[in-house]
């Protein structure tokens, strides 16, 4: 079976690096047209789009701060302005500044909050309005889809990231009572929990000894890599999953199954 994304429009945040690149190239791939969203690294989202369109897609990049509700406005405005409607949300833009709780400074708090987590409320709300405005349309069963970037530290507690733990069990919640909202409009909202993903965001422990020390807690054996996630994405959002309503797809490894306990019994 072959998933088609044909005629839909889809959204990634934070789609220059990393899971979002990679999940915007995969929806390129699969026949949507992508809106490719980027805060600092404009060369980095044209390359994005070059590998969407030389491979006979549509894309194009666009610069907005997930975390300022006037350039999320501007983001959803441009896309439905060169698409005509929109299908499928990926708020994927994410950040961590870490340190202990004891040192954290209430900027480094705020900072990540904003981003991870109203970020993400602002793009659902945008979503939500525009999947309401346009209506059903027939590329899709669903009325609309959205996707939130959240991470297996929805679940797992992570000392020494107080912020990013406290901004991804935001997510969790908030992506379920979202479900919980509009699923009788017949949007769809869940999330996506990713591993360990060798990407930007954690050069330094999946490099190297630390490495060694990671793949401890993978059952799998292997840290992931982007198309993990952009596989994930890509399904969640066609209509192989239509019945999929409010729940998280962990791609991990299996590192939420508790590894440190086998053998312990
Ligand atoms: P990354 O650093 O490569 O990507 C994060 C992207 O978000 C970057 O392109 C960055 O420019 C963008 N971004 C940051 N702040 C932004 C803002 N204010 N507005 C718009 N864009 C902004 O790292 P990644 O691993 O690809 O992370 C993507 C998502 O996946 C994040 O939400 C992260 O929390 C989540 N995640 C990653 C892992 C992992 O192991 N890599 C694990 C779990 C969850």
């Amino acid at each position: 079976m072959k998933i088609s994304l044909e005629g839909q429009v889809a959204i990634v945040t934070g789609a220059s690096s990393g899971i979002g690149r990679a999940v915007a190239e995969a929806m390129g791939a699969a026949g949507a047209k992508v809106a490719v969203n980027y805060r600092s690294q404009p060369e980095a989202a044209d390359e994005v789009v070059a590998t969407i369109t030389n491979a006979g897609g549509e894309a194009f990049a666009i610069k907005a701060d997930v975390s300022d509700e006037a350039e999320i406005g501007a983001l959803f405005a441009e896309t439905v302005w060169r698409y005509g409607a929109i299908d499928i949300v990926v708020a994927n833009a994410g950040m961590q500044k870490d340190s202990g709780a004891a040192e954290m400074t209430l900027d480094d708090w705020r900072k990540v909050i904003d981003v991870n987590l109203t970020g993400q409320f602002l793009c659902a709300r945008a979503a939500i309005r525009q999947f309401r405005a346009q209506g059903r349309r027939d590329v899709s069963k669903a009325l609309g889809k959205l996707i939130c970037m959240s991470s297996v530290h929805e679940v797992i507690p992570w000392a020494g990231h107080v912020n990013y733990a406290a901004s991804k069990g935001g997510v969790m919640l908030m992506m379920k009572t979202l479900a919980q909202e509009y699923a009788q409009e017949g949007i769809r909202v869940n999330a996506i929990a990713p591993g360990a993903i060798r990407t930007a965001i954690n050069e330094q422990e999946t490099q190297g000894e630390a490495a060694k020390a990671l793949l401890k807690l993978i059952p799998y054996g292997r840290i992931g890599v982007a198309k993990d996630v952009a596989n994930a994405a890509v399904w969640l959002a066609s209509d192989l999953a239509d019945y999929v309503v409010g729940t998280t797809i962990t791609v991990d490894g299996g590192m939420t199954l508790y590894p440190e306990f086998r053998g312990n019994g």
